[in-house]
């Protein structure tokens, strides 16, 4: 790519994560590398069953798959660090087209690490690389450093009629 931007997926209503998937398989198709860094996730996601089946799209998570509440443990905040190195390191080697850093937003809502861990990776973007940040709760500070924000705004959802999250719907 000639120029890559950063988009951020934040709001309260579905579909941030969906819609970067969405993006993935789109440049995959494309032929880009695509490599998805998924923060507090952990586990059978039926995404990941089915990213595998690219060639071109990594996905690699770094969460302990519990809810962090309140102040985040040893464990959440290494997990946090390695995925952030992680991010780090890809873009040194500059191998990947598009980095999705999957609810890096949620992370830093947390306490996994501070806004400006993330801040710093967008200021290390290299022009070529698209950067998409997902997950409610995008600070001011992300939102003026990206390109493109898009907030998914909940008109209704039925999480509030007690609906769980659904295998192949929601994970
Ligand atoms: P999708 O993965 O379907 O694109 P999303 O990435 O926009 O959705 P997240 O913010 O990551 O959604 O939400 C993860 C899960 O949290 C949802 O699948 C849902 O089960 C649950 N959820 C939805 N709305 C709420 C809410 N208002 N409060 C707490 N949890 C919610
Ligand atoms: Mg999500």
């Amino acid at each position: 790519m000639k120029k890559g931007y950063v988009q951020v997926y934040t709001g309260n209503g579905k579909g941030k994560t969906t819609a970067s998937l969405g993006l993935a398989i789109r440049a995959a198709g494309a032929g880009l590398n695509v490599y998805i860094v998924q923060f507090l996730k952990q586990g059978d996601y039926s995404e990941i069953k089915a990213l595998s089946k690219f060639e071109n799209i990594t996905v690699k998570q770094f969460g302990l798959g519990k809810f962090v509440k309140g102040n985040p443990s040893d464990e959440d905040i290494f997990a946090g660090q390695e995925g952030l190195s992680l991010i780090r390191e890809l873009i040194k080697e500059g191998k990947h087209d598009l980095i999705i850093i999957e609810e890096g937003n949620v992370a830093v809502m947390c306490n996994l690490f501070g806004e400006e861990e993330l801040i710093k990776i967008i200021d290390s973007k290299p022009d070529e690389l698209e950067l998409v940040i997902t997950g409610r709760g995008a600070t001011p500070a992300i939102i003026e450093r990206a390109d493109l924000v898009t907030e998914m705004k909940e008109i209704k959802h039925y999480y509030s009629q007690g609906v769980m999250a659904r295998v192949g719907i929601e994970k």
